[in-house]
């Protein structure tokens, strides 16, 4: 219901094309959509992401030239979508690092849901700064590397194309009891998401010594920037993409750690890159069309 028109939408693949070829890639895109499907019966809700909740998905089997190695719950193979590889890119490997909330005055209409959405603030500091100092520390790390470094707004560049996208938040708690960071990728897209979401899990939490808080949200999980089949503000499908809430702005410990050690918070997850872009050598995230389940045309509005 939030589809943007043929402009976006992957081509469908005609059935005798679906598990031919590339199995072994097919499969390992096929176990990462497995993974996020729990139960006999799912329901993608219209940010692609699963709602265990709900029983009107079709049941269907895996192909047998892909079952050997996949299950995929109750999602119709029938109806799964091709995404075609894009063009390979050239040049230095590109991080795309999103400071959230920044520029909110610039999102396009189709983000105007958004508009009120400016982070939280706490000890007189705003969420949209904090993430984008930290950002720009990241940038600079990594730039050191000679990787080529994109700071992004809140609105994301149409079909961003990168070996990393990654958005940093800040959260916000009433109680101010709340602490601790998370990270989460969406749902519909490629098979290194997990993968990077550990990468930046494990090396943040080690270099900053912030508690790890298990609560990642359908705000998360549904963020906008992962929406590609229904938003042009999004990053393209291929492109490994994650949120980072870097911790609580409203806690006193975590606000002192995320404003009075951004060096070392920015560390953490320039880390957290640089081990993802050595498990996953140039060009491997862009080198196979991807099999992603249809867009769902029922269920929950996002929750951004
Ligand atoms: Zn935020």
């Amino acid at each position: 219901m939030h589809e943007l028109g043929t402009d976006t939408a992957p081509r469908r693949a005609e059935p005798s094309q679906r598990f031919g070829r590339r199995r072994g890639i097919l499969a390992t895109a096929m176990a990462g959509i497995s993974t996020a499907l729990s139960g006999t019966h799912v329901a993608l809700a219209d940010d692609g992401s699963v709602s265990p909740d709900a029983g009107t998905a079709p049941p269907g089997d895996l192909p047998a030239t892909a079952a050997s190695t996949a299950v995929v719950g109750s999602v119709d193979p029938g109806a799964m979508v091709r995404v075609s590889r894009p063009e390979m890119p050239t040049g230095p490997r590109r991080v795309g690092i999103q400071a959230g909330h920044w520029r909110m005055a610039d999102i396009p209409d189709e983000l105007r849901r958004l508009a009120g959405q400016t982070g939280t603030s706490a000890g007189g500091v705003a969420e949209w700064q904090v993430n984008l100092d930290i950002a720009n520390r990241v940038a600079s790390l990594l730039r050191d590397d000679g990787i080529a470094i994109d700071v992004i707004p809140a609105t994301v560049p149409e079909g961003y194309l990168a070996d990393v996208f990654l958005s940093l938040h800040a959260d916000g708690d009433l109680s101010g009891t709340r602490r601790g960071f998370k990270a989460a990728h969406g749902t519909r897209r490629g098979p290194y998401e997990p993968q990077l979401v550990r990468a930046i899990v494990e090396e943040y939490g080690r270099v900053t010594g912030l508690p790890s808080n298990g609560e990642v949200s359908r705000n998360m999980t549904g963020y906008y920037a992962f929406g590609w089949s229904r938003l042009r503000s999004s990053v393209a499908p291929h492109t490994p993409a994650a949120i980072l809430e870097m911790g609580y702005l409203t806690h006193p410990d975590d606000r002192a750690v995320l404003t009075g050690q951004a060096e070392r918070v920015a560390g953490g997850i320039a880390r957290g890159i640089r081990r993802f872009l050595e498990e996953v050598p140039a060009g491997v995230a862009f080198a196979e069309d991807l099999l992603v389940p249809p867009a769902p045309a029922w269920g929950r509005r996002p929750a951004w």
